[in-house]
């Protein structure tokens, strides 16, 4: 039988996990052994498969190196196979075509703050999934919990991000972005020539998150109105129990409700200034309800359906945000990242013109 490609299959199954929203160590041993195996010189690999010595590389365990040699003996991996056959997620009418009319996404981390894995890595996997963007959204400072970038290490990963995208195929490209903090008084964590700078700025709400309703509100409200503020993240910061299979969202003690605010107040800020609403895909988050996401659609707010992804595979949770968008009847004119990047950045631009 003609070999597979191990590297490939490894690969594969780290995206499967990411997706099904496994423990991250898992992931790593898949990850870890793809790079080790893809590192190595051909002739090795096939020395290493016949005489069953590939667990003895660092960063390949006894699973991985199972995968490997049956993958390179060319048989479809038991483990790939496994967990292929869990991973259906067929999209129906309305949530299919939102789907289908994505051209990328607005919200993912990398490594550079809290997420598991390397730009270039995040790139590729968006890449794979047929995006024409990413915009790169990593924490700011304040959020020291998760590496929040500080004015100086965004600027290198600004750089960074240039760099990678003269390497990255033709039709696709890294935006530049931040998800910056709203802070407790509604000014944004990071420097205005920053944020100027950038080509996408998600805000959202991660602290003093029980504030009370007018504080909330004016809050998020001068926030809004912050010329550059693009996309509100999570509108509600509140943690759900997700019915998907695999999903590990619902730990004790990791649910939270929704914070107060007037909504009516906050879609008014959105669509007065031209912002989106952003619908959080993230099984553990599911942002905003579909009560507020329905009040919004009839509100005539824009949208952003975006994964918030923490690991590539986490790139695949757009269905869930379709899915939502679809029973709350959002338009797909008003999906922003349904848009060419062209006309992306264009809007984005827009509202630093405001200022
Ligand atoms: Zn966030
Ligand atoms: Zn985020």
């Amino acid at each position: 039988m003609a070999s597979r490609d191990p590297v490939a299959d490894l690969r594969r199954i780290a995206f499967l996990l990411e997706r099904a929203n496994e423990a991250t160590y898992r992931v790593k041993a898949f990850r870890s052994a793809a790079a080790t195996v893809a590192a190595l010189p051909g002739a090795e690999l096939a020395e290493r498969v016949a005489a069953g010595t590939l667990a003895e590389l660092s960063g390949v365990g006894e699973v991985t190196a199972r995968c490997v040699t049956e993958s390179f003996n060319g048989e479809h991996p038991v483990y790939l196979r496994r967990i292929e056959s869990t991973a259906g997620t067929d999209l129906q009418g309305a949530a299919a075509a939102l789907r289908e009319a994505l051209r990328g996404d607005c919200h993912a981390h990398s490594d550079w703050s809290d997420g598991g894995s390397p730009i270039e890595e995040m790139a590729l996997a968006a890449v794979e999934l047929g995006h024409e963007y990413l915009v790169l959204t990593d924490h700011s400072p304040r959020l020291t919990v998760a590496r929040g970038l500080t004015a100086e290490r965004l600027r290198r990963q600004l750089d960074h991000v240039a760099a990678l995208n003269d390497a990255l195929p033709d039709g696709f490209r890294i935006l530049t972005g931040i998800e910056v903090d709203i802070l407790a008084d509604g000014s944004l964590d990071q420097e205005d020539e920053l944020l100027a700078r950038l080509d996408v700025v998600v805000g959202s709400v991660h602290s003093n998150l029980r504030d009370d309703s007018a504080r909330m509100t004016r809050r998020m409200v001068a926030a809004i109105a912050n010329p550059h503020l693009d996309i509100l993240g999570h509108l509600t910061g509140r943690k759900v129990a997700a019915g998907g299979a695999g999903d590990k969202g619902h730990r004790a003690g990791r649910t939270r409700p929704p914070s107060d605010f007037d909504l009516t107040a906050v879609l008014g800020a959105c669509l007065e200034h031209g912002k989106a609403v952003e619908i959080n895909s993230r099984p553990d988050r599911l942002d905003p309800p579909k009560r507020m996401l329905t009040v919004a659609v009839e509100a005539g707010c824009l949208f952003s359906i975006d994964t918030d992804a923490h690991a590539p595979g986490q790139l695949d949770w757009l269905h869930n945000g379709c899915e939502r968008a679809a029973l709350c009847g959002v338009p797909v004119e008003r999906v922003v990242n349904s848009w060419p990047a062209d006309r992306l950045l264009e809007w984005t631009a827009g509202h630093d013109l405001a200022n």
